[in-house]
Parts: C-alpha cells; structure tokens; sequence
C-alpha cells in the first residue's frame, strides 16, 4: 500500500484516490478533511504522476494555505521543483486577473493588468462623490451603508440593475443609482474593490472561452477546502474552474458554517450535488484531533441546532481530561486565570519531552476582548501573537481615541492633532493641515497653536476655519472636564497666546485658500457637508492593506478594522463649557472647584481629589463628542459594531487603570508599552484570535474566554434564530479546536462601556448545554483580590489560583464579595466599592451550579 495511505482510514483512502470526477466530502471538526487533501496533493503526484503545476487548491485564510502548504511540503518533501497552486480565492483571483483581465476589453476599453485595488478609503471617497453627484445628502445616506448595500449585493452577484428592479423603497432605488456610479467610477479608474476581484475573475471565465480553456487545461485538479463558507461568486469560480473535467473535490462540514453574513450559503453544499451529479459523497466519521471529553462536549452543543443534518462522530482518544470550566468574578481575573494556567502548561511542557510542540490558543466571540488577555499575558511575559487583527492598542479607533487624549494632555503634541484632527472627517484637509504646519515651522509655534492663530486671524476660508474652531473647542472642553489642574494649564497658555499676539508676528508665507466647490456662502450654511471639500481621511491604508495581504478571509473586515474614515462631524454646540470662557473666568471656576474639592472628603479613594473627571469619562465623552460612535452606529455592520466595542473596551481599560490610581499621562504611557510588540513574535506559542479565524487549526490547550449571554452568543442574535444557530456553529468550531485540553471561562461581572459598578452576566446558553458529566469546575471564586499591582511587576504573587478565594486585610484591591466559613456572603468592605442595591451574583447567576450539582 502507498505509504500515504497508510495511517488513513478507508473512508480517508477512497477520499484520496478518488480524483477523477466530482467529489463532495462531508465531515465533522478534526475528521481529517484538510489531511485528506494535502495526501490527495501527494497521491496526485507521486502515485498518478500528476504535474504539481496542475493542481490548484484553495483554502479560506492565507494562514490555512500557509499551513496547507507547509502539510504538503512535509508529506512530498522538497523534491520536485514545481510546485502544486495553494492559495486564498482572493490571491488566486488576483493572479488570473494580473495575467488575464484585458481578455475582457471590448473595443479595446475596459480594465488593463495595472488594475489598481481599492481599499476601503478609496471606496468611500467613491461613494462620497457619487452621492454628491445625486444630491443626496450623505448624512441622509451613510457612504458607508451604501457601500455596505454594494458590498452585499456583489457577495450576491446582483448587479446595480437587478438591485434597482428589486428595490422596494426610495433608499434602495438610491442605493441602486449608487452602486452604477460606483462601478463606472471604478472602471473608469481602473480599479477594483475586493468583492470585484472574485466577480471580474468569474465574469472572465465566463466570457473568455478561450481563457476558461486554458486555465482548465492548466488546473486538472481542483480541491477546495472549508467548502461551507464559500458565497456565491466563489460557487460560481469553482464550477468554471471544474471544467470539463470535472475533477473537483470539495470537502467541508455544515456543522462549522460561520460566514452566512458574508454571502456563504449553505445552499451551495446541497446545489453541488445538482450542479454535479456524478458526484461521489464521501463521510469521514472518526475525529483524530480531539479527546472523547472534549468532542463529546463539542457534539452535545451543536446538536441543539435544528437546521442541520446531523452526524455522529467518534474518537480513539477515549477519556481525556474534563473540559474546564473557571468562572472568574470578573474579567481581569479570568485573563489573570489564563495566563497563570498558560504559564504552568508551558512550564510544565518544557519539563517534558512531547512530539506535540506546545501551543495553546486563546479565542474569543469579538476582537475587544483581546484587551483584557493581552494585559494578563504582558505581566506573565508570556509572549504571544495576534492571527487576523491588530493588538487591541494598535487597532486604528483605539489609536484615533487615544490620540484625542495625548491632545488633551498636551495640545501641542502634533503627531496626535495630526492623527486626531480630521478622524472622524470633519472637513480637515489635507491642504488646511499642511498650511497650518508651514505655520508652525516657519514661526516656531505648535500646529496647536497655529490653529488658534488662524481661526483668530481668520487666515483660513470660512469652512476650514469652522471645522477647526469645532476640533479646537471639543479639545478645550474635554480637558476643562479634567478639572482645576488642567483649566488653569489651559488658561496659562491662553494667556501666552495673547502675549505672542501683541509682539505681532508676521508671517512669511501666503496662504492658500482652499477650492470652494460649491458657490454656496459655506460660512452661512452651517449644515454644509464638511466632508467633501477637505476629503482627506487619516486612515492607515497601510495597515489595512498588510492586514488584508496577511488574511485575505479578512480583508473586508480589515478594511474595516482599519480604517477611520466616515461620516462628516456634525457641528454640535454643547454647553459652554469653561475652556471657551475668559480665562479669568475659568480661573474663578477652577477656585471654586478646589474649594468644592476640599469640603468634600468623602471621595472614592479612585478618584484624585480635584479632578473632575475620571478617564473613563474622558474617554466616554471623547468618543461621543468626536462623533466617532455615533459614525459607527449609522454605518450599522459588524465590522463597526465590532470597533464600537473596541471604544468601550478603552474605557474599561480606562477604568482599570483609574483603579489602579493612574493618571491620564500613566495611562498613555501604558496603552504606548502594550502596543509595543517588538518583543511578541510569531514564534510565540501562545495565539489570540477571535473564533472566527480559528477556523481549521488545531491547539493542545484551547481556551474560550467570555462564555456570556450578550457576548456569546452575542446579543445581536437573541432574536434571531438563524442567527444563534450561526453562534452555535462557532461556539462549535472553536471547542473542536483543542486537542487535549479545553478550557471555557467566563466573567461573572464584566464592566461595560468604561462604568465602574461591573455588571452582573448570566452564563451562556452554550455552557449549560455541554452535558455536566463532562465537566470540571475549576472553580468560581465567590472573590478574588485583584492583581492590581503596578505593571512593572512580571509576575502576580504566587499562589492566587487555586486557593481559597478570600480578600486579604491591607490590600488595596477590592472584592465583589467575601465568603465566610459557613458560606454565607457578605459585600466585601472594599475602599471606594460598595455592591448596594446588587443581588448577590451567587443566587442571581449561578445557574451553572445546577447543572454541576
Ligand atoms: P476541521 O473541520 O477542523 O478543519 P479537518 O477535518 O480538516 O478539521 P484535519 O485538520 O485534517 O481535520 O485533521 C485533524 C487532526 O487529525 C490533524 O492533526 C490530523 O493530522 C489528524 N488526523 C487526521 N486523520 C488522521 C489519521 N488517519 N491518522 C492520524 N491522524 C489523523
Ligand atoms: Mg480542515
């Protein structure tokens, strides 16, 4: 018998020496579905002598063809030169396309190689200039919704016409006219957005007779892997890439379908059958991957799903460890818990010579709460790596919000207004911006104070100068917010602005003023549009587009993570605040407050006395007043949802770190040192990602952090039943992840948007359907101290886990709750920390008990 079918079980052996002609492979989690075709790649060449050069197989994730190709490269070694095509649908599309799009030209018109790829900011200005060509009104019509709209109906394959024929309302017939402007637009710049990628491509396979021939001729063999997930124009790629040979295999699983709100459908499993009914259906039912405990576990949880076939599945690992549940007081000390149980795994796994390497992953339902982990993880030092998404402080909103408050700590810090000032737009252009810093160069003044300089001497046209004195006041305002100390640093440099105006200084240069578009008196109309004529976004394109390289699966969402641009600022006038007020005023003001400040000694022990406002404050009123949230919210996808809770996260990691006793500077420094990742290579062993990315790789140690109602499932789909089958399926996906050992935590207060009472949650639904028998309480501490040391400690004191929970006399940390001997519970009398008016969690959440009962 080839030596590469072996090890495989018949099922595995008819999979991989099948390849002529169709082949549908339906298999649960860690069945060897993704083996069968690395051995299919090898059998093809080394058994059928095969040229790699004919074989093509496409993967989801560049970090699933990454591994793919490393599999392949194991089984057949490096000895033959060519190599078999293993790539995203994204990068294949790419290739086709650079070679052969000009095939589409009619009349020698159309895209040429050098097609350019838009990201997202390009996108937006698309828009942006398309509504205007339509007189809409883009706060009316987000760009970014329209461009939402666009994005869905190409997953669809429903062009600009048929979205007009089947639009039922004005906004949709609008959406319709966009989206024709947007494609014209796009061809006429030569470009394509990532959706186009896979359509263009399809169209040329369509069109191109002679083209689909020779690629048909080239790829003999086609397997596509995660086949569950793939939309509609991906269907329609891998039917023109059969050919007329038909050797297509796809394999995939039901069970794990997670994309349906990218366009995937589950319908393309059933259709594949139609499409090709030589096909031959393979079921592959043993697991290799996982223990009894933890597949067992798995399956109890998916079969509460009613849209699905059903499928038993079964391992030779029989026992295994119980799968793990922790639930944590909160969600510091559930990070705290997995990274103290991480750091003895690999302590223990370097003691002891094993063929698995070790690594462990921890995976959560939405990228915000890698923030939490991350921190735990920096002081164990253990070093660790992020797969599909930016390190919480490195993410463009978190980046944006904590530039607005290095602004507020220093005004005249210009790479923060640099980075700050027109993020969201607020019609800040790039030719405003490079005005006011000659400005500031040629006078040796701050481009802080360039600004006050230009609005003062109106040297700006009228436009530009509303939008600055709307960034310049919302900076004011929040830093009159932090109370006497800052009005009155405030005031100081008001006063040594007034002294520069009276030396006179001159100015060597003449300023530009900046094309009007409209002939309108924008001065006058204070609901102009302030994104149009300054339209230049600080979005780190860059980012983006490494991130998309880096995932392709993700590149939409890497957009998206990425960038900052959207919806003009409003011009709101909020109440006048005491930065805007003379500064004899606001010195008044600020006496008055320090007065207030001295009568009042009963202050939480958090809150400085004198300031007047916390940092999650800061923070809270800084994503609101920039109008960043409130452009995310209209853009309504999950992308925005998902930096929308990125924004709240900073302000729990704000009101972390008011606890803790930190100051704005403090904080700063902080979020700047856990960016750093120069120290967290790729080699770490210990990989963060959300579970969406995990999708097809395996750990030892798997953990699953946040198992809550409201963040898993999320609470978008508790009334949507499709929908929270879709989180079952992921919940699924991630348990099948582990290997050997399967830890799920929860929180049982989490703090929400930066409040400083954590909120009671309520275990998730997924937890209490994995059969009691196959767990093992961990533990739930009814208290815990906190390790609220300072950061330049590495490691918390010894022996926190695992003990009796308890709150220690002196501390400065503070309980939920303490526990006596007879268990009964009492509020912990923690300094500034009273759990009044709140149900103790113990008879209010532990549902979870029951089932351990
Ligand atoms: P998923 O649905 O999660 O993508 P999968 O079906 O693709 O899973 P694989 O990743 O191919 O599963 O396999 C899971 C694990 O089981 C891998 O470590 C693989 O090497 C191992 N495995 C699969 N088949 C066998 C076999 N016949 N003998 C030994 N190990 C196997
Ligand atoms: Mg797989």
């Amino acid at each position: 018998m080839s030596r590469l079918l072996e090890k495989m079980n018949p099922q595995q052996q008819q999979g991989i020496q099948t390849v002529d002609g169709p082949v549908l492979l339906l298999a649960g989690a860690g069945s060897g579905k993704t083996r069968v075709i690395t051995h299919r790649i090898a059998y093809l060449i080394e058994e059928r002598g095969v040229s790699p050069d004919a074989i093509l197989a496409v993967t989801f994730t560049n970090k699933a063809a990454k591994e793919m190709a490393e599999r392949v490269d194991k089984i057949i070694g490096h000895s033959s030169l060519a190599k078999p095509t293993l790539s995203t649908f994204h990068s294949f599309c790419v290739r086709v396309l650079r070679r052969d799009i000009e095939a589409l030209q009619v009349g020698g018109k159309g895209l040429t190689r050098t097609f350019a790829i838009y990201d997202e900011t390009d996108q937006q200005a698309v828009v942006k200039s398309a509504l205007k060509r339509l007189g809409i009104d883009d706060k009316s019509l987000k760009p970014r919704v329209a461009l939402g709209r666009i994005s869905w109906a190409k997953n669809h394959m429903i062009d600009p016409q048929e979205y007009f024929l089947a639009s039922t309302n004005p906004l949709e017939e609008k959406i319709a006219h966009i989206f024709e402007i947007y494609k014209k637009e796009l061809n006429k710049a030569n470009a394509l957005d990532f959706d186009d990628l896979l359509l263009e491509t399809v169209r040329l396979l369509k069109s191109s007779g002679e083209t689909r021939a020779r690629y048909n001729r080239r790829y003999q063999y086609v397997m596509i892997d995660e086949y569950q997930d793939t939309n509609k124009p991906q269907y329609e790629l891998m039917k023109l890439l059969a050919g007329d040979h038909k050797n297509i295999c796809v394999v995939g699983d039901e069970d794990q379908s997670i994309y349906s709100w990218r366009g995937a459908d589950i319908k393309n499993i059933l259709d594949f059958e139609k499409d090709f009914p030589a096909v031959q259906t393979i079921r592959l039912e043993q697991n290799y991957r996982s223990t009894q405990m933890i597949l067992e576990g798995a399956s109890a949880v998916v079969a509460q799903n009613t849209q699905r076939k059903g499928k038993n599945l079964w391992t030779a690992r029989e026992g295994g460890s119980l799968i793990g549940l922790y639930e944590a007081p909160d969600g510091e000390n559930e990070a705290l818990f997995i990274a103290d149980r991480i750091k003895k795994y690999l302590r223990e796994a370097g003691q002891t010579e094993t063929e698995e390497p070790a690594r462990c992953a921890v995976l959560y339902r939405t990228n915000s709460q890698s923030r939490l982990v991350e921190e735990a993880l920096r002081r164990y030092q253990i070093a660790y790596h992020m797969v599909g998404g930016f390190s919480f402080y490195d993410r463009a909103e978190v980046k944006d919000i904590l530039s607005y408050m290095k602004l507020v700590q220093n005004p005249h810090d210009s790479v923060a207004l640099g980075r700050s000032v027109n993020s969201p737009p607020r019609g800040i252009g790039k030719t405003t911006m490079e005005t006011l810093e000659r400005m500031a160069l040629t006078t040796g003044m701050s481009t802080w104070d360039a600004i006050a300089r230009a609005i003062e001497e109106k040297l700006l046209p009228a436009r530009a100068l509303q939008a600055l004195s709307g960034f310049k006041r919302l900076i004011e305002d929040a830093r009159a917010m932090l109370g006497p100390g800052f009005a009155e640093k405030l005031a100081e440099d008001v006063e040594a602005e007034t002294a520069d105006d009276e030396e006179d200084v001159s100015f060597g240069f003449s300023v530009e003023a900046e094309p009007v578009e409209t002939g309108a008196d924008a001065a006058a109309d204070t609901s102009f549009d302030t994104s149009f004529n300054f339209g230049f976004d600080f979005g780190p394109s860059e980012e983006i587009s490494t991130l998309a390289a880096e995932n392709s699966v993700d590149s939409d969402a890497a957009h998206n993570i990425g960038s900052v641009s959207f919806n003009p600022f409003a011009p709101v006038v909020l109440k006048e605040s005491a930065a805007s007020a003379s500064a004899a005023a606001r010195r008044a003001v600020a006496n008055e407050e320090k007065e207030l400040a001295a009568q009042e000694p009963e202050r939480p022990a958090f809150r400085k006395a004198g300031d007047a406002a916390t940092l999650p404050e800061l923070i809270k009123f800084l994503n609101e007043r920039s109008g960043y949230i409130r452009a995310l919210e209209d853009e309504a996808t999950p992308e925005s949802f998902s930096r929308i809770e990125n924004l709240k996260e900073l302000a729990n990691a704000a009101q972390d770190a008011q606890e803790r006793g930190e100051t704005l500077h403090e904080f700063l420094d902080h979020a700047a040192l856990v960016s750093d990742a120069d120290s967290y290579s790729a080699e770490a062993k210990v990989t963060l990602m959300t579970l969406h990315a995990a999708k097809g790789l395996e750990f030892p140690l798997v953990f699953l952090a946040g198992m809550e109602e409201g963040l898993f499932p999320h609470s978008r789909t508790f009334t949507d039943p499709t929908g929270l089958e879709e989180e079952r399926r992921l919940c699924y996906v991630g348990m099948t992840r582990a290997m050997d050992t399967l830890v799920m935590t929860r929180a049982r207060y989490r703090r929400r948007y930066g409040s400083d009472m954590p909120e009671a949650s309520v275990a998730s639904r997924f937890l209490e359907e994995v059969p009691g028998r196959l767990v093992e309480d961990l533990g739930s501490p009814a208290a815990q101290p906190q390790f609220s040391s300072s950061y330049s400690t590495p490691y918390p004191q010894r022996g926190r886990f695992g003990q009796k929970p308890g709150y220690e006399e002196g501390d400065r940390h503070y309980s939920y709750e303490d526990e006596d001997q007879s268990g009964e519970r009492k509020a912990a009398a923690a300094p500034g920390r009273q759990m009044a008016g709140q149900q103790s969690p113990a008879k209010s959440l532990d549902n979870v008990a029951a089932f351990f009962a």
